[in-house]
């Protein structure tokens, strides 16, 4: 049976002044997510479309505070958006510098660095870190801090018989006593269940089309189970 659950977007969640609004999170078309707090301006999965949703938001000057890029995994629906706002940003005259997160392996953000670098290093206005991580320690950014943990993503080969595991990490954002886990794009795994439980916010995907596909991504089942152990949830990435 396939879904009949539609989700809306965009979705937003508040405590205090922690502020995450998922402007999208359609399977294989895009993701976008902003996440600020009082010092912090962050974007997490910059999928395609992530700058003309910005900017219907935010004025230049608040794009420009953007410090930190965290990369759930290479998918393009997750890193379609990273050279037109690394270019944007530029044109724009960013000073300050930007630190790119993303899983270690993870092929097509060390390759987008690269070609954009090739491009654009003798006109570019700001300094861009790249930050390869794992799981193995917590990252201090701001006002917020950042536990990034694995995640079982995995994509099918060519045949389709079977499947290969794609470098992937979700993230437990915390600001003062409030957090935010975001798992990205995963089947079910004990490490998400672990960190979505007590969360305040839980962004879980649901990518699952059918139960034959559950080696791959969450079925709404699964996803809800999960989420619920949370004290708010937002389902994403749905097949539409
Ligand atoms: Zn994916």
């Amino acid at each position: 049976m396939s879904n009949t659950y539609k989700q809306k977007y965009p979705l937003i969640w508040k405590k205090n002044n922690f502020y995450i609004k998922i402007f999208c999170s359609i399977p294989n078309i895009a993701t976008g997510i902003i996440l600020t707090t009082e010092q912090a301006t962050f974007i997490v999965d910059p999928g395609d479309g992530i700058l003309r949703d910005l900017n219907k938001d935010y004025s230049a000057k608040e794009i420009l505070k953007i410090s930190d890029i965290f990369i759930s995994h290479g998918h393009h629906d997750h890193v379609g958006g990273v050279w037109s706002l690394l270019t944007y940003l530029s044109v724009m005259k960013k000073k300050t510098p930007l630190n790119i997160y993303f899983p270690k392996g993870c092929l097509e953000i060390e390759s987008i660095y690269r070609s954009f670098h090739e491009v654009y290093s003798s006109e570019l206005s700001y300094k861009i870190n790249l930050k390869e991580i794992d799981n193995s320690k917590s990252i201090r950014r701001k006002d917020i801090s950042i536990k990034p943990f694995k995640v079982n993503h995995r994509e099918p080969s060519e045949n389709n018989k079977t499947s290969f595991e794609v470098p992937s990490l979700g993230f437990k954002f915390k600001n003062n006593d409030k957090t935010i886990c975001y798992g990205g794009d995963t089947a079910y795994c004990d490490e998400l269940v672990k960190m979505a439980k007590g969360s305040d916010l839980a962004i879980i995907e649901a990518g699952a089309e059918d139960e034959n596909e559950s080696d791959l991504h969450l079925t709404i089942d699964q996803a809800t189970q999960i989420g619920k152990t949370a004290k708010e949830y937002f389902l994403v990435h749905v097949p539409e």
